[in-house]
């Protein structure tokens, strides 16, 4: 299995790449369509690790594309950037059939957008960053909260607390809804992205709660169809371990006022603070803690979408 762990997505010259993140690449298949191709690349404190995790990429397309389909079926008028997960002619027509399987496990293509440059996310749950802040002012993006919360507490109501969407290799900062709002700049279009964001989480709060997980947090990116009069599009994954907090309902409350154990990357996190290996650069995983990353992924897509990840065909 760990042989076909792919960091690097190749392809071979035939579409143009337009950018490449911490975890996907995408590919222009015209002017209005993008392949956004998830490798199995995995970072942990901005940091991007020399090895991935075997089976990431094609579980985290798949897991974008259940909540996608899941989400449009549950939300009236929400739109996503999700088109098919096939691969245009051109590369299906001149790559062999393992780089073929390859590309399709882990991609899918998308609507290209104007991205809207902030990171639109909610809590229902205070924790991390926003657990930081609460302790030093009582607010959290500059919203007051009650007094007395406790880490990892369920919060009065879901909050939207975006952040900038740093340029790579800077880390996103926190902001109030207030400068989200400057940021985005169009008043209606914030809006929108405000309302969509919180009944997203909701949606899919209700969903995760069915089969016993918290949906602590998560974040969303929204992207703008200018020929549509700028209408506002659900883009990039949708809540996987990588863009979301989830935790057992089971253990939850054992562990309030302390850090929960979460289907993430905690077994990443915890080895690289252990090792002295937080933030820097090159780091070779154990295959140890692949393993048991690859594992807490696999639990997490099972338990949500109610099956096991299928093989393309
Ligand atoms: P970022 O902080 O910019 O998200 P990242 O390292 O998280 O960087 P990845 O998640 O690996 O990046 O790559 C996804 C990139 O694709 C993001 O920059 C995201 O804004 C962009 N993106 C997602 N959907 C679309 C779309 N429909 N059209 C154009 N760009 C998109
Ligand atoms: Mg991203």
């Amino acid at each position: 299995m760990a042989s076909s762990t792919i960091v690097d997505i190749d392809l071979k010259g035939l579409l143009p790449k337009i950018a490449s993140g911490k975890v996907r690449d995408l590919f222009a298949v015209d002017d209005n369509t993008l392949l956004f191709v998830a490798s199995d690349r995995i970072s942990a404190y901005d940091v991007v690790m020399k090895n991935g995790i075997p089976g990431k990429g094609a579980l985290l397309t798949a897991m974008s594309i259940y909540w996608f389909k899941y989400l449009e079926a549950k939300i009236p008028g929400l739109k996503t950037h999700f088109l098919n997960r096939s691969l245009p002619e051109n590369v299906e027509a001149s790559v062999d059939q393992n780089l073929s399987k390859t590309l399709r496990e882990r991609s899918m293509q998308v609507r290209r957008l104007q991205i809207v440059p902030i990171e639109s996310i909610v809590r229902g749950y205070i924790t991390g960053s926003a657990w930081s802040e609460y302790q030093k002012s009582g607010t959290v993006n500059g919203i007051a909260l009650p007094s007395g919360l406790v880490e990892g507490q369920q919060l009065p109501k879901p909050l939207w607390t975006p952040s900038t969407k740093a340029e790579a290799g800077a880390k996103d900062e926190n902001i109030s809804p207030e400068n989200a709002r400057d940021i985005i700049g169009d008043e209606t279009v914030a809006k929108e992205i405000e309302r969509l964001s919180l009944e997203i989480y909701a949606t899919a709060a209700d969903r995760a709660e069915e089969v016993g997980i918290i949906l602590a947090d998560t974040k969303f990116e929204f992207g703008l169809d200018v020929a549509r009069g700028n209408q506002v599009v659900l883009v990039d994954e949708v809540l996987t371990p990588d863009s979301s907090r989830f935790w057992s309902k089971e253990t939850w409350e054992a562990h309030l006022g302390k850090q929960q154990p979460s289907f993430d990357k905690q077994f990443l996190r915890d080895w690289l603070v252990a090792q002295g290996l937080k933030g820097k650069n090159d780091v070779v995983v154990t295959d140890e803690i692949v393993e048991q990353t690859a594992v807490k992924y696999r639990e997490a897509y099972e338990l949500l979408t109610g099956g096991k990840l299928q093989p393309v065909a």
